[in-house]
């Protein structure tokens, strides 16, 4: 991906000036670092940053700026690019299964934060994991897991112990000596805080049934981003539901909280701005951009439906809004956004659709199925 050293006002600005053949996702610091900064002064506890979400080297960067100080890392690879970026920074390492060289990597660059689902994954950590680096005992998490509730993807369906399971990982991790502490993480974009709630109390549970304190206890990523016009998300009273909900479960025994947001942290720092390569007899839209690039996730996590439709002069178009199917640039058929999307009757063939929110799981996800894919970046001052 190129990197575009001019920071213009907006997309709009930008369109004007380049009328870009490609799709390009613009960037806007400011944008980022309030949102860090929100998280940091709002959530009752340490914030790192779930770095799957978008690796941008950018994206990192002006976390650090904006005070972040932990980040969840899930490959060797994550693990060295924080090293390298935020040497300072804190790395969980949270990807339940790793090979036995990823482990001995891992504890190479001086990982103290593991997390672990199974028997058979705990017994290699104890293989290969001293219980203290320097002076830092090791913290292993056990993952646990309940039925989905209130996230648009199941997360439970691939990691996570049953709580029986974790309890029992929890008592062999503090027999041992590591640092006992408990992980879960309820979904993605999840709007209603009970998601929460049931988790923080089978944590309890878990800890009763183990006959073990743990340390900490990190609420996962989950935290939702704004894709729907309208309705922004209510972090803070996530935030104070969390709070309370560890308060009155746990009482004095409350543990250190974690969160590791990935989408909520870098969605909204991003815009996606797609063409449109022609308007099929006047009904279809077909965009430069689709599911395998950057918009790979739509059809599992739902449109993103902040748009904006401007002429390639950047004037906002204003036809009344109408449902049309949009299909990406790709030969395959499975290349269609879900559902219809809202668009104004007078979109035609050149002009831009910007999607608002498009920063988490788009640029790491992007492929060069059938020539495409050629996204590049630029950093905007705002959105609007
Ligand atoms: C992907 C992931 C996250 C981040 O999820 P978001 O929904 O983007 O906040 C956090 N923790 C773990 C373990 C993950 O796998």
């Amino acid at each position: 991906m190129g990197q575009q050293k001019t920071v213009w006002d907006n997309p709009a600005e930008l369109i004007r000036q380049l009328q870009p053949e490609n799709p390009v996702l613009a960037f806007a610091p400011t944008v980022l670092q309030e949102k860090a900064r929100r998280f940091i002064a709002g959530f009752p506890g340490l914030v790192t940053y779930a770095v799957k979400s978008n690796p941008d080297e950018a994206v990192i960067q002006n976390l650090v700026t904006a005070g972040l100080t932990g980040f969840d890392v899930a490959s060797p690879h994550e693990i060295d690019l924080v090293g390298r970026m935020a040497p300072r920074a804190a790395r969980h390492y949270h990807n339940p299964v790793r090979s036995t060289a990823e482990i001995a990597q891992a504890v190479d660059a001086g990982i103290t934060s593991w997390s672990v689902d199974s028997q058979s994954e705990l017994d290699k950590l104890f293989a290969q994991v001293p219980v203290s680096i320097g002076d830092r005992r090791v913290e292993i998490s056990p993952r646990f897991k309940l039925p989905v509730m209130g996230a648009v993807y199941d997360f439970g369906s691939k990691f996570g112990a049953t709580p029986e399971l974790a309890a029992e990982l929890l008592a062999k991790v503090a027999a041992r000596g590591y640092v006992p502490s408990l992980t879960f993480h309820p979904g993605t974009q999840c709007v209603d805080p009970i998601a929460w709630e049931s988790y923080i109390s089978v944590a309890r549970e878990i800890c009763d049934a183990a006959g073990v304190r743990a340390r900490r206890l990190n609420v996962g990523g989950g935290f939702p981003s704004h894709r729907v016009s309208g309705v922004e998300p209510d972090l803070t009273s996530i935030f104070t539901e969390i709070a309370d909900t560890v308060n009155e479960v746990f009482a004095d025994e409350a543990p250190a909280l974690v969160c590791e947001p990935g989408r909520a942290l870098c969605a909204d720092a991003f815009s996606l701005i797609a063409r449109v390569k022609g308007v099929r007899d006047g009904g279809d839209v077909f965009l430069n951009d689709g599911v395998y690039g950057g918009l790979a996730e739509l059809p599992i996590v739902g449109n993103l439906d902040r748009i904006d439709v401007l002429t390639p002069q950047g004037i906002a178009r204003s036809g009344e809004l109408t449902g049309r199917v949009v299909f990406g640039p790709t030969c395959d058929s499975v290349d269609r956004l879900p559902g219809e999307l809202s668009l104004p009757s007078d979109i035609a063939e050149g002009d831009y659709v910007v999607f608002h929110g498009a920063g988490a799981y788009s640029t790491v996800t992007n492929t060069r199925f059938n020539g495409f894919g050629l996204l590049t970046n630029a950093t905007v001052m705002a959105f609007d």
